[in-house]
């Protein structure tokens, strides 16, 4: 039997689609995202507060970046953050051509190389996303096409594997990683919930390997052994559509959780008054510092 884990609520955001958790482990905040609110979060848990910056659009993900601020993927393209000011620096947009196509969650290798995927916001999504790679230099490379929901994204200790999940497929498959060049190849199923519960969305790794991955319409977020296949612990959410988890606070030893309001009843909604928002949990292992974007 998985290990039972319990999460609480640390803040009461109400977002409508909060994603994205990310730590800064140089600033000690957490960066999150509500993507249709259009709204890059910054959290510091040692005072409670939480800031928002209305970026004017949907926006898929963000991550630290190495030069300051953080970089975003948005409905147009990778931008550059500017978190004092609220200045956005759009870098590329490689869909301009897909007016009904947005960024979803990405994340940055051990490289610094900036990964996020997309989708069409409309009812005929099914492969109509791709995945794309930024690069410190600039330079935009599509790697990966017909997806439908692109998701979470992380990376083995030794860099040798990509874990990905597209999340109508209800599969993490893991591609062969090359990191000194960013290529990807041979993906292979390494966990795959057909009967649910719920979808694979969010994804993060921790120190000993471990994918933590949460499940939309599933009530939980579950910790995965790749090698195995097998569910190691499960944390029971007090709300119906986690989306993403990532270890943060001084120790990374706490697990964030972001969680969605949207596309709920009112009915639902009041038998889970805080979904939309952030929870913690404890799991007893510890994440890893978040690779920043090198450019
Ligand atoms: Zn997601």
């Amino acid at each position: 039997m998985p290990k039972q884990i319990s999460a609480e609520l640390i803040l009461d955001a109400k977002a409508t689609l909060g994603e994205g958790p990310i730590w800064d482990v140089r600033r000690q905040v957490l960066y999150w995202v509500d993507i249709s609110a259009g709204k890059v979060h910054i959290f510091d848990p040692a005072t409670g507060h939480d800031r928002a910056i209305d970026v004017g659009q949907p926006v898929g993900t963000v991550v630290p970046r190495r030069s300051g601020g953080v970089m975003v993927a948005l409905r147009d393209g990778f931008a550059a953050l500017d978190l004092e000011t609220g200045a956005l620096t759009m870098i590329a947009d490689p869909e301009a051509h897909l007016p009904l196509n947005r960024f979803n969650d990405g994340k940055c290798d051990p490289a610094g190389r900036f990964w996020a995927g997309t989708m069409r916001q409309a009812e005929d999504r099914a492969g109509a996303g791709s995945l794309y790679r930024l690069d410190p230099d600039g330079s935009v490379h599509k790697m990966w096409d017909k997806i439908t929901v692109s998701n979470g994204i992380a990376w083995s200790l030794d860099a040798r594997t990509m874990y990905y999940i597209d999340t109508p497929t209800r599969m993490v498959v893991a591609f062969e990683y090359d990191l000194a060049t960013g290529a990807i190849a041979n993906p292979r199923p390494v966990i795959h919930t057909p009967d649910g519960p719920g979808f694979p969305d969010g994804m993060t790794i921790d120190a000993e390997g471990m994918l933590w991955v949460a499940y939309w319409d599933g009530w939980r977020v579950v910790r995965w052994d790749p090698a195995t296949g097998q569910a190691l612990a499960v944390i029971e959410m007090p709300v119906q559509r986690p989306t993403a988890a990532w270890f943060g606070g001084p120790n990374l030893d706490e697990l964030y959780i972001t969680s969605a309001r949207t596309g709920l009843s009112e009915e639902a909604l009041a038998q889970q008054p805080h979904a939309g928002g952030l929870f913690v949990a404890r799991p007893g292992v510890r994440g890893l510092p978040a690779f920043e974007f090198a450019g």
